[in-house]
């Protein structure tokens, strides 16, 4: 059997999720703003390490975050685009008057800020490979996926970048138990990694860490912590995994496996978000909508 790790984290969302997509063969709603988003800073960052943003000003990165923006919005739901999340301001006497802020404006204007200090802070970095995809074979069960980038260290051999640009960082234990990242990890270890045509092992439990986009923000006040200016903290957050992680991780997944092959479909909502979320839900008979998260849909990338 062969399980694509999109496969698994849509049934670790809702395994009800994963049968109206696998099994009914229902199609995804539109692109939300969050996949966009996604998207949109691993192609920019991929440009940066190609080479061809390299010793370029911020202005080029920045019209270059503008093309790529509109590409990725094809297609995705413009209510959510255009929905005002800062409201105008009239003029005073002091302050001139400031137009109203849509969520597509502002995620926008998010994905220019990370890509100047991503490449700024970065651009030592040494990548050797971006989106490579894997396939790493568990008791008799071969899962799949694509790695957005691994690096070599001079002090701590390789490593895993796993990109994240939600809106609110993952808790400690989500990321601990992270079936994506626990498999990243241990396709480098006991998986082959596809490179230009060829199947690679690289054998070892590489570092793990986690590159959350938004703490390349900056502070716009001084607060008892921070200046403005300052990042809004380091970006790389380690996740690492240890052998025993892996090998306790590798009865885990087969948990999963298994319940994908038995058709075992109940509707377990686990993600933040839930329901509103859900690509599918309009194939689903038993939406329930909270609307305390209804105004905190980017909570959660779709990727
Ligand atoms: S709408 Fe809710 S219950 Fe239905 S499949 Fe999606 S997440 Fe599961």
């Amino acid at each position: 059997m062969q399980i694509s790790i999109n496969e698994i984290e849509l049934y670790m969302n809702c395994p009800r999720a994963y049968k109206l997509r696998y099994h009914d063969c229902i199609e995804a709603k539109k692109k939300n703003l969050s996949l966009c988003k996604s998207n949109a800073i691993q192609r920019v960052v991929q440009q940066i390490h190609g080479g061809i943003l390299e010793n370029v000003k911020a202005e080029d990165i920045e019209l270059f975050c503008e093309n790529i923006w509109q590409e990725e919005i094809t297609n995705t739901d413009q209510e959510e685009l255009d929905t005002i999340v800062i409201q105008e301001k009239p003029a005073t006497s002091k302050k001139e008057a400031t137009p109203a802020i849509t969520k597509g404006q502002r995620a926008l204007e998010n994905l220019k800020t990370w890509a100047v200090h991503y490449a700024e802070l970065e651009k030592e970095a040494q990548v050797i490979y971006s989106d490579v995809p894997f396939e790493d074979t568990i008791g008799d069960t071969t899962f799949t996926g694509t790695i957005s980038q691994i690096r070599k260290h001079p002090q701590e051999g390789w490593q895993v970048i796993v990109f994240n640009s939600c809106s609110q960082l993952p808790g400690f234990a989500y990321l601990k138990r992270n079936f994506s990242i626990s498999l990243y990890a241990h396709a480098l270890w006991q998986g082959l990694l596809e490179v230009n045509g060829e199947k690679i092992s690289i054998g070892e439990i590489p570092a793990v860490y986690l590159y959350y986009f938004p703490n390349l923000e900056l502070y716009k006040k001084s607060n008892g912590k921070s200046q403005k200016g300052d990042l809004k903290g380091d970006p790389c957050i380690p996740v690492h995994r240890s052998k025993a992680d892996l090998l306790q991780f590798e009865y885990e997944i087969l948990y999963v496996a298994s319940g994908i092959q038995l058709g075992f479909y109940p509707m377990n909502v686990s993600r933040p978000g839930g329901c509103e979320l859900c690509h599918f839900s309009h194939g689903c008979h038993e939406v329930t909508i909270d609307n305390a998260v209804k105004n905190s849909l980017e909570l959660v990338e779709s990727k």
